[in-house]
């Protein structure tokens, strides 16, 4: 026998699209010259891929990790240009790339052998990626002019792709990795004549070498702070996600008095105001 359970009143997490349209405004005003791949992977950071891709319709395009997202994508209407940034491995995945016209991102030997044995519909548009010092996806610097000459004499690949590389540690403003990171690209594609993509949120608000033709933030679009020294609203942005729910109990306790399992917490001075106050305030600004 089965029953209905109803669960809701239960926390709720609530989404709101007019800071992520908000949040996509201080995107572009930060990088005006940029086109804006909008990160929705791992469902939206959290936030419900559909309706987050529904809300930042006017990004330029979608970075996506997995197909099944951008299958969803396609499913739910969305037109715009969706880029699997993990890249496909099989025929079968290639098909159905071809199928719902998406871009695929080719890091990797493997990759680029599936492309060029594989005879599809139509030909793809595609993202070489280079490793430009992150050291975990894309063609390492010395192998990269074999891995363009290759995608580019590949028949199923449409004219003039596109190169990207992403940085590691672009949340540290005094780090020197970035600036090498960034002068590798450089000396890379200088001479391509193609469009390319550097910048996650932490490049392209930290670093504007990092603007290139595009830029691809995640973090940002959902407002939170790529850096562990600002807050959120110290970049403009707005917090796309509140949860809601319902206080069932609230106690006084005396100063030493301790709390829960553990009694790991030990009330230090008796409720409101002071830094105990101030504390809770920064949690949620993060
Ligand atoms: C996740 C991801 C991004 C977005 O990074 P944020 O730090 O969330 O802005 C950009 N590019 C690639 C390749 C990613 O995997």
């Amino acid at each position: 026998m089965s029953f209905d359970l109803d669960l809701s009143g239960g926390p709720c997490a609530v989404i709101d699209r007019a800071a992520l349209r908000h949040n996509l405004s201080v995107v572009r005003s930060t990088a005006p010259q940029s086109k804006v791949m909008a990160v929705v992977k791992a469902n939206a950071y959290g936030h419900g891929i559909v309706q987050v891709a529904q809300a930042l319709i006017a990004a330029d395009a979608f970075g996506v990790a997995r197909l099944k997202e951008a299958v969803a994508l396609r499913e739910a209407g969305i037109g715009q240009p969706i880029v699997l940034l993990e890249g496909v491995f099989t025929h079968q995945e290639l098909d159905v790339a071809a199928r719902l016209n998406l871009e695929t991102v080719v890091h990797s030997f493997p990759q680029l052998a599936a492309l060029e044995s594989w005879r599809g519909a139509r030909r793809l548009s595609v993202w070489c990626k280079v490793d430009t010092g992150m050291n975990r996806l894309g063609f390492r610097m010395d192998e990269f002019p074999l891995a363009w000459s290759r995608l580019n004499a590949c028949v199923s690949v449409l004219p003039q792709p596109r190169v990207m590389t992403h940085l590691a540690v672009a949340d540290e403003r005094d780090n020197t990795h970035t600036p090498q990171q960034v002068a590798r690209f450089a000396t890379l594609t200088n001479g391509l004549n193609v469009e390319r993509s550097m910048g996650n949120s932490a490049g392209l608000v930290a670093w504007p070498d990092a603007r290139v033709e595009w830029v691809r933030p995640g973090l940002m679009l959902y407002g939170m702070s790529p850096f562990a020294e600002q807050v959120a609203a110290d970049l403009n942005l707005q917090p796309a996600m509140t949860l809601v729910t319902q206080l069932i109990a609230l106690r006084e306790l005396r100063v030493g008095e301790e709390v829960g399992y553990g009694a790991t917490w030990r009330a230090p001075r008796v409720a409101g105001g002071g830094p105990g106050r101030r504390r809770h305030h920064s949690f949620l600004n993060h």
